[in-house]
């Protein structure tokens, strides 16, 4: 079944690269990430090509949960204990920033995406997560930005319409959105600029030539003198510095149809959580929820999501019966500290991602800061601490990515036995 978000929002129609092409810098992917790249490097002046290999806004981008989440996918508490309170406040800082950029972006190009403040919670549903949120919440109240607030599971119930919770912290500075029609928009916004874009073009690889590259893109070729790869949980295989640095993990959702028996608060937060499932959701106009989070590996290749409708089941029992409209999934780019990284790559390539789940803000601030480190000799002041970190490899190289789907698998199998003695 296709995603909810594709329903109405076609792509552009624009044809494959047909033969070479000649410009400044070459963007490929077209998502949140590689389409702010390209739009901010037009913006400077740049002439751009924006590669994609499928349609735009076909990966992650036009597949999540619309949650415009404040802050940082890795609890910041850990980020301040490993890099020092500085280092975590500079990322918090990115991370308000990217909250901004997408609202002026979207406010001053008129991009219908029906963007709102609607506030975000993050849940727990054990003493030990409830620990870590309270610990987080504390520590960000250092900045004293906006009034957070801690829920009980009292507070939750009322504002949520579950009991699953043991409490909570409520950040008014969330926001959520029509992340297709967003990455369309401003898709439509940076072709107007002047980007060229190119889709069913799957970028094959590049050589160095003449102080630039030469670009192997579907049936042509792009001379350029820069490349931004914006590919996230798609690192190609050509790119084994990136592809040892990312793991892509699939993530699943429903949309369910509401009905007036369904008693859910009419004006909720998006919410996600820490438990076990990381379940992720939130309401879509009167009618819809959207509710995301794990499935079985072999509910992947059927896009049944059974396990996820149970996990759905037991945050609102009174949604177990209500009618599933649209199911997918999409990849989520891991890092091995939780952290996105914006970086140059040994073959000169600039490349970020490894958004880990909490892309939808950062991805467009990460484009901006990438097109910033083309165009400048030093990075934008406010990213320096970001791309002064290391971007560490996952373990064991290439053997470690043959193991992993062997342990996923295995620790699939102890899941699905679990879900079978419920
Ligand atoms: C199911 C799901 C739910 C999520 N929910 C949320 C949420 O609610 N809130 C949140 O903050 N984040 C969420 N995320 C994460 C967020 O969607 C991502 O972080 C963000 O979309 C990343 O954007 P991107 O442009 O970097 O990657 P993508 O949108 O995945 O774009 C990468 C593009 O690169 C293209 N590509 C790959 N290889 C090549 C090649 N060789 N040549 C040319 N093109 C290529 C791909 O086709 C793709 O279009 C979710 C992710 C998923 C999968």
């Amino acid at each position: 079944m296709e995603s909810y978000w594709s329903v109405g929002t076609e792509a552009p129609d624009t044809p494959p690269l047909p033969s070479t092409l000649r410009v400044d810098a070459a963007v490929v992917g077209a998502g949140f990430s590689g389409i702010a790249a390209a739009y901010y490097l037009a913006e400077a002046g740049l002439s751009v090509a924006l590669l994609e290999a499928g349609e735009a806004a076909d990966g992650a981008s036009g597949r999540n949960g619309g949650q415009v989440l404040p802050g940082w996918s890795e609890n910041m508490v850990r980020v301040a204990d490993r890099h020092g309170v500085e280092v975590a406040g500079a990322l918090w800082s990115l991370a308000e920033e990217a909250l901004r950029r997408v609202s002026d972006l979207a406010a001053m190009h008129n991009i219908d995406c029906d963007l709102g403040r609607v506030g975000h919670l993050e849940a727990g549903g054990s003493a030990r997560e409830i620990a870590e949120l309270e610990a987080e919440l504390r520590f960000l109240e250092r900045w004293r930005d906006r009034n957070r607030s801690w829920w009980d599971a009292a507070q939750i119930e009322a504002a949520v319409g579950t009991r699953a919770y043991l409490g909570g912290y409520f950040d008014p500075g969330g926001m959520a959105f029509h992340p297709r029609r967003y990455a369309l928009g401003l898709l439509g916004q940076a072709r107007r600029m002047g980007v060229q874009l190119y889709q069913h073009t799957p970028v094959r690889g590049w050589e160095r030539r003449h102080g630039g590259f030469r670009v192997g893109a579907g049936q042509g070729f792009v001379e350029c003198r820069e490349i931004v790869l914006a590919t996230n949980a798609y690192p190609p295989a050509f790119a084994p510095w990136l592809r040892s640095r990312i793991l892509p993990v699939s993530s699943a959702q429903v949309a369910i149809r509401l009905s007036e028996r369904d008693v859910l608060p009419p004006a909720m937060p998006t919410v996600s959580d820490t438990k076990a499932e990381l379940n992720y959701y939130r309401r879509v106009g009167q009618d819809t929820f959207l509710f995301g989070g794990r499935a079985l590996a072999s509910e992947f290749r059927r896009g049944d999501f059974a396990s996820l409708r149970r996990q759905l089941a037991d945050l609102f029992p009174s949604l177990a019966r209500a009618p599933v409209t649209h199911q997918w999934s999409g990849r989520i780019a891991i890092t091995r500290d939780f952290i996105p990284h914006l970086m140059r790559m040994p073959d000169g390539v600039w490349t970020l991602g490894g958004y880990t789940g909490h892309g939808a803000a950062l991805s467009t601030e990460f484009g901006f800061l990438a097109a910033h480190a083309v165009t400048h000799e030093r990075p934008d002041p406010r990213a320096e601490a970001l791309m002064a970190m290391d971007w560490h490899a996952f373990p064991l190289g290439r053997a470690g990515r043959h193991l992993f789907p062997v342990v996923v698998g295995a620790l699939d199998v102890r899941r699905r036995l679990a879900l079978k003695r419920r």
